[in-house]
């Protein structure tokens, strides 16, 4: 937030897309920041995956950044802090489906540009390119519509028969499968990593890196300069971004009726000792009605990963509160818990409103 408002588009550009740009050295600092009317000081609240980027992108294009964490980047009570996030770009079931379809063909670019940089020297590869597939018994709207932004957009993908999907993938069990969609180039990112590696290459570049809690400033009293930590320490800038993902509503009063955070359940399997069919790169990510999951990824392997669907409006917990809305625990040893067939996947049995996000 600054007390020159930033414009929106401009700041999603520096964020988002014009960061891609920078690093292929063609950019051009963006007005707020040559103009000074938002100013070069910035701090960036919240050092998720959001967060993260931010900072780093903003540092990148010439701004001074503080980057401030509660409890630091990849943390398990973050909605990033988990092990692993899929990246697809099928979003036929949204509105806006279309733009975050771009976005995300983006984003696997930039992981990949990523790992061609670092995975190297971090001895770390982030970014897993498994495929993906949706698996439905016909042609929904959401299977339709994918495909014709798809094609619109040029975008690399197959239609699977049934018979091609079980020689492929034989793991699957594929009753009541009929269509079968493909994205190749979807994959899957190490969460937690990635987000403090990203945290660790903005520290490495000069950036300023806080953990401490931000005081949820009251109704009306932001000046747009000052922010007070818990511990009565005070940080000024010239703009202030709040990437608090789901503590958004408890952060501005302003907010808590605006945004949903539904509960999602994820549980990451042990599989049989010896079986490699579950593990990266034997299978790809998968969409089934109300699920979705992955293979385990070499070399930790922390297990086949299913995704039930969210429930519920749920504030994450205070900062002094307990649970983790990431449910990263394994919970069958390597010998229990095999999953033998990957659709109606063996998840908690989760009521989801709203199926789509599943990811
Ligand atoms: C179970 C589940 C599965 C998901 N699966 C996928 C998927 O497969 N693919 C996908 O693309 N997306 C998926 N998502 C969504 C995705 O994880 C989130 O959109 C993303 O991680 C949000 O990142 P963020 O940076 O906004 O928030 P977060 O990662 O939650 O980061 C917010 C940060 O702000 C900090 N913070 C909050 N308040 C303060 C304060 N007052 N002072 C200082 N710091 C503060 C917190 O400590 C935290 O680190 C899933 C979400 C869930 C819950």
């Amino acid at each position: 937030m600054s007390t020159h408002p930033l414009d929106r588009r401009e700041f999603l550009k520096v964020a988002g897309v014009g960061a891609g740009a920078v690093l292929s050295g063609c950019a051009t600092a963006p007005g707020f920041l040559r103009s000074g009317r938002g100013g070069s000081n910035i701090v960036v609240v919240g050092a998720g995956a959001f967060g993260g980027w931010t900072a780093l992108n903003l540092q990148r294009i010439g701004a001074r950044v503080t980057l401030v964490d509660m409890f630091g980047p990849g943390n398990s009570r973050s909605t990033s802090g988990d092990e692993t996030r899929g990246v697809r770009s099928s979003y036929g079931d949204r509105p806006h489906g279309e733009l975050w379809m771009r976005w995300a063909r983006v984003a696997m670019q930039r992981w990949r540009d990523w790992d061609a940089e670092y995975a190297k020297p971090l001895k770390m590869q982030v970014f897993f390119p498994s495929g993906d597939i949706i698996l439905r018994s016909d042609w929904e709207p959401f299977l339709k519509q994918t495909k014709a932004w798809w094609e619109k957009n040029a975008i690399r993908h197959e239609v699977l028969s049934v018979e091609e999907v079980a020689k492929r993938w034989p793991q699957f069990s594929l009753k009541d499968v009929n269509v079968v969609l493909y994205e190749p180039d979807a994959g899957i990112v190490r969460a937690r990593r990635a987000t403090e590696a990203v945290a660790e290459v903005f520290r490495y570049e000069g950036g300023r890196m806080i953990i401490g809690r931000v005081v949820p400033p009251e109704p009306g009293a932001f000046d747009g300069h000052t922010v007070t930590l818990t511990n009565g320490d005070t940080i000024s800038a010239d703009t202030f971004v709040f990437a608090v993902g789901p503590w958004l509503g408890k952060t501005f009063a302003l907010m808590q009726n605006r945004i949903r955070t539904p509960l999602g359940t994820v549980f990451y399997y042990g599989t049989p000792i010896g079986d490699q069919r579950f593990t990266f790169p034997n299978m790809p990510s998968w969409n089934y009605p109300g699920t979705t999951g992955w293979p385990g990824l070499p070399v930790d392997n922390r297990g086949f990963r299913v995704r039930g669907g969210g429930g519920g409006g749920v504030q994450p917990a205070a900062a002094n509160g307990a649970a983790a809305n990431n449910a990263g625990a394994n919970p069958g040893g390597a010998d229990s818990a095999a999953t033998r067939s990957a659709t109606p996947a063996p998840t908690q049995n989760v009521t989801d409103p709203d199926p789509a996000p599943v990811g």
